[in-house]
């Protein structure tokens, strides 16, 4: 198996079907071996009936049915987990994005890439709630990251199976797998794509998401950099507070000294115990964390979906 489509869905009754038609024209022009799949994200339309029809008739469309909506970043993972292609391609389900650019990603990661990642450089969506959030977003996370992409949150994307296999996603995470690849070495690249505007359905998120891409930046950021060392990062603030209570302990001693001011006139003593005491709570928290991480590497991975049935697997 060469190719897998990987098309989250949740709610787009009306768009898979023209989609999957899409799809099968682009990739019968290319001649390569390849499997859509459809992970239907707890819709509550009719898309699971669409998707149903067009696996009873073709084998190469397979299909995953979640329990529940557990979310974009979940149904990315579980297309990830199902697929067998050695080139993964996720795509929306909402007809936005085009399958018509997939020869070009191909053609791309052929040039000697690992991930080729979408930009919607035409974005067809709202100014206000959508692009210049996205734009703000895009800069500080290319800025935290070290990897310069225009466009985070585009999911179509292409990338060898090899690189992204381990990758465990979770919250709004889907849209930092290139920085992620990145950081273990991999070549990524861009590449503009087309972006249409969505005729039917509706758009799940609004303004509220790039707020949760921030955390997860965050998150991102601290669990690569210190996920099996956490007492590096809490200690070195622990030893940050310690010294500013030393500082502070120092002067106001001085002060009682050379100037006989004494130590209740100013809150510097209190202000030393106070970050004395912290300092040391973060020092062990850092402990904590060790402790933490030491029974976290020892369990097996849990997915965060829940799978209720499955179709030509
Ligand atoms: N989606 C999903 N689960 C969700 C929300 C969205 O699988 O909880 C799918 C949705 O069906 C679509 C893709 O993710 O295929 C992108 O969603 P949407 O078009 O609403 O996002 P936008 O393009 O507005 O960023
Ligand atoms: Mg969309």
């Amino acid at each position: 198996m060469r190719l897998s489509i990987i098309l989250p869905i949740y709610n787009e009754e009306e768009n898979i079907k023209k989609l999957y038609e899409e799809i099968k024209e682009v990739l019968g022009n290319l001649a390569v071996s390849y499997e859509i799949i459809a992970i239907n994200d707890g819709s509550y339309d009719k898309s699971y009936q669409v998707i149903k029809e067009i696996a009873q008739k073709d084998n190469f469309f397979r299909a995953v049915s979640f329990r529940k909506n557990f979310g974009q970043t979940a149904a990315l993972a579980a297309g990830l987990e199902f697929s067998k292609g050695e080139i993964i391609i996720p795509m929306d389900a909402d007809l936005q994005n085009d399958p018509a650019d997939i020869p070009r990603l191909l053609e791309k990661l052929n040039e000697g890439f690992d991930v080729v990642s979408g930009w919607r450089k035409n974005r067809q969506d709202k100014l206000l709630t959508r692009k210049i959030p996205s734009w703000l977003a895009n800069y500080l996370i290319s800025f935290i990251t070290g990897l310069r992409l225009h466009d985070y949150g585009c999911m179509l994307k292409a990338y060898k199976s090899e690189v992204i296999k381990d990758v465990r996603l979770y919250g709004e995470m889907h849209r930092f797998v290139p920085a992620y690849v990145f950081w273990h070495g991999a070549k990524v690249g861009e590449l503009t794509v087309n972006h249409r505007p969505r005729i039917y359905g509706q758009t799940k998120y609004g303004l509220s998401r790039s707020f949760r891409v921030i955390l997860d930046l965050l998150t991102v950021k601290f669990l690569t950099k210190y996920s099996t060392r956490p007492m590096h990062f809490f200690g070195y603030i622990g030893y940050g507070l310690l010294f500013l209570s030393f500082l502070s302990g120092l002067l106001a001693v001085s002060l009682r000294i050379f100037i006989n001011l004494s130590f209740i006139s100013t809150p510097l003593p209190l202000l030393t115990v106070f970050l004395f005491l912290v300092g040391l709570q973060f020092i062990l928290m850092g402990l904590l964390a060790e402790i933490l991480i030491r029974i976290y590497y020892e369990f097996p991975s849990r997915p965060i979906y829940s799978v209720k049935e499955r179709i030509n697997f």
